[in-house]
């Protein structure tokens, strides 16, 4: 497989993140498409997938921002939008509407831990009936929130298994490995055939001391995961750009002591199965 076809699950490009500047890996990045497109380009990565953060004001906002950006990168950025269960049983019927008109929508991601809901909400069904009539992933944050007024107890991996078992046809992400749970998480796409994991955001910026430690700690229990669950097929590569450097989340991926087969799959494959990224329409 070819570097181009890799693919970056996961990464934030957007005018709604209000802390931005005190949180990218690095100071002076160059937090443009621009910018984005010269660091994927630096780690060999074809594309990869806008996701919206939790500030955005509604779900037009995030359609709205994510075609543009489609647009403006000729393609390799992907369309996804998130919803709020909060705004109540209208909105999210409304926001299911929209999704349905819009055939570039590559996936939905939700913040349980930075919002208060769990997974398991009843508001979200028509959410997950929608995507899993569509094939849709839903990607949900999990784990260590960045935010001090985040909610850990909305964000444990544990609480996606009654998702998983309740729409068996629902394409489901656990991100950031679920970090620090990342045995819960091994655990459910062990048990779970439609549950993937990505392996974004595991590392702070490499200016912390112990950052080495930091890294390799973070390889093993990456490798231990895949270990667990007895293959790399459900494991999917991402940065959490502009968190993370996009070139040292490929080398977490890419010095991990598997076949190289397996890590081309984290790399790119699983993803453009998973996203069907290679069915992926005109751009408009
Ligand atoms: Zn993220």
């Amino acid at each position: 497989m070819g570097r181009g076809t890799r693919v970056d699950v996961h990464l934030h490009l957007t005018r709604y993140w209000r802390d931005l500047p005190g949180t990218a890996y690095r100071p002076d990045l160059d937090y443009t498409v621009r910018g984005l497109l010269g660091e994927l380009d630096g780690a060999g990565i074809g594309s990869g997938l806008a996701i919206p953060v939790h500030h955005a004001p509604d779900v037009g906002a995030t359609l709205e921002e994510g075609r543009s950006l489609r647009t403006e990168s000729g393609g390799r950025l992907h369309l996804v939008s998130t919803v709020d269960p909060g705004i109540g049983d209208e909105g999210v019927a409304a926001a299911v509407e929209r999704w349905g008109r819009t055939p570039e929508l590559t996936a939905i991601k939700l913040f349980p831990g930075y919002l208060p809901f769990f997974p398991h909400d009843r508001r979200l069904d028509p959410v997950y009936e929608f995507a899993a009539h569509r094939k849709l992933p839903v990607m949900f944050h999990q784990g260590d929130t960045l935010e001090r007024n985040g909610r850990l107890k909305f964000a444990r991996p544990i609480d996606l298994d009654e998702v998983a078992v309740r729409w068996p046809d629902l394409p489901i992400v656990i991100c950031h490995l679920g970090n620090p749970w990342v045995e819960e998480t091994a655990e459910l796409v062990y048990k779970n055939s439609n549950v993937w994991t990505d392996c974004s955001g595991l590392l702070a910026r490499p200016t912390v001391p112990y950052f080495r430690e930091m890294f390799e700690r973070a390889r093993s229990r990456l490798h231990q995961l895949i270990v667990t669950v007895g293959d790399a097929d459900r494991v999917l590569y991402g940065s959490d750009w502009p968190l993370e450097s996009i070139a040292t989340a490929v080398e977490l991926v890419a010095t991990l002591p598997i076949p190289e087969d397996d890590r081309e799959r984290i790399l790119g494959g699983n993803a453009r199965r998973l996203f069907h990224l290679d069915a992926s329409g005109p751009i408009s």
